[in-house]
């Protein structure tokens, strides 16, 4: 256990490695035949509840997640060990909600000599983050249209939507003659990185018909990442905090809804100063 981090009550309680015979690989020897894998698991748990209770039910069970992570690496198949490692992750937080970060080692040992293409071992980090996603629609059923992507949020493993404000009728911004917008705003935790976060949001925009025209024109869906942590992120495609959230109604009346305390560091300003030196400004 890590002292450091007991403090914020994120405890670091497990590394260990587990030999478990199966059948990943490309090959079809390896598929058939199969070969002894390692698996070791660094997990970051909330230990604070059970600290205080010495409830095993608040506490991760080893030894279950032990043959949870044996069974899985069993009853599956993958060609890469990337894919076992990403998948097993999501099967491992699945498992407990307690585990709020991962770090996953899968060695393959006896890999077939004569295979330089495939690494012998692979290790990945997955953290819960939590981030604000505004919605915003205005063409079709737009309810229906925002609803969907919801849905389509709280499907993904890598997602689990926290809260979700009131969906509102707002008025366009920024010029552009077009129909009223639906608006809202979800605060999600994940653990998908910011830039791959963006990517599975533009994947929901063009399921849902999105095609970009006019600027700030109409859209069946526009889902933009407003906060995520308290990062900063200024990349040719990933601004974050998003740069003009501070001007917009739209936003902040949903955002301060769900969560009024949210951090923006580049602004230095909760949601609830953001709107309320919006609504001094703009005399609203
Ligand atoms: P605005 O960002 O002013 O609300 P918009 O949502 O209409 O405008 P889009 O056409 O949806 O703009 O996106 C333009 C680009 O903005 C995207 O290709 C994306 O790479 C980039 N972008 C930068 N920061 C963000 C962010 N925080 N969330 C979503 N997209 C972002
Ligand atoms: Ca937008
Ligand atoms: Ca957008």
């Amino acid at each position: 256990i890590r002292d450091a981090q007991e403090s914020r009550g994120l405890g670091d309680v497990y590394k260990r490695q587990l030999k478990i015979y199966c059948n990943h690989g490309v090959f079809r020897d390896e598929q058939i035949n199969g070969q002894n894998f390692y698996v070791s698991a660094r997990l970051g748990v909330d230990t604070y509840q059970a600290g205080i209770t010495d409830d095993l039910d608040k506490s991760v069970n080893y030894a279950e997640l032990s043959h949870v992570i044996t069974d899985y690496m069993q009853n599956n198949r993958y060609n890469l060990i990337e894919a076992v490692a990403n998948n097993l992750a999501a099967h491992i937080f699945k498992y407990s909600k307690l585990i709020r970060e991962l770090t996953l080692t899968i060695y393959k040992p006896e890999a077939p000599v004569g295979l330089p293409l495939e690494n012998v071992s692979v290790t990945i980090t997955r953290k819960w983050h939590t981030a604000y996603i505004a919605l915003g629609s205005n063409i079709g059923d737009s309810m229906l249209i925002i609803r969907s992507a919801l849905d389509a949020m709280k499907n993904n493993a890598s997602i689990r939507v926290i809260k979700e404000s009131s969906l509102i009728n707002t008025k366009p911004y920024g010029g552009v003659e077009q129909p009223d917008f639906i608006n809202g705003v979800v605060q999600i935790e994940t653990y998908l990185e910011p830039d791959n976060l963006l990517t599975y949001l533009n994947t929901l925009e063009k399921e849902a018909g999105r095609t970009r025209e006019i600027h700030w024109g109409p859209r069946t869906l526009d889902l933009d990442i407003l906060l995520y942590d308290e990062q900063i992120i200024n990349t040719s495609r990933l601004m974050v905090p998003h740069i003009d959230m501070a001007n917009r109604f739209f936003v902040l009346e949903p955002l301060c809804e769900i969560a009024p305390y949210a951090y923006n560091a580049r602004l230095n300003r909760t949601a609830a100063e953001l709107l309320y030196e919006l609504q001094k400004r703009t005399e609203r």
